[in-house]
């Protein structure tokens, strides 16, 4: 079976398979793993995260705009306490 989260396999894809993820907002984490929100949307998420239920996957965040800054994630972690 071949190892699709591990390898030179992940250097051919997107940012090489690494990336914030959009529900504990790790930043640089491995992007791998897909979790389904309670409308069966499918976000890609770490690893983590891959086992979370779909109420917490509601809450996932855009993280298009969020960077790899670390003031960034500070800002977001606020918001996400607001809520
Ligand atoms: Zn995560």
């Amino acid at each position: 079976m071949a190892k699709t989260k591990r390898g030179k396999g992940l250097w051919n894809t997107l940012s090489r398979g690494r990336g914030t993820c959009p529900i504990c907002l790790a930043t640089r984490i491995k992007l791998l793993y897909s979790a389904t929100n309670s409308e069966g949307k499918l976000v890609t998420v770490c690893k983590k995260c891959s086992l979370v239920d779909a109420k917490i996957v509601d809450k996932a965040v855009s993280t298009v705009n969020l960077g790899f800054r670390g003031k960034l994630r500070r800002e977001l972690n606020q918001q996400k306490q607001s809520v």
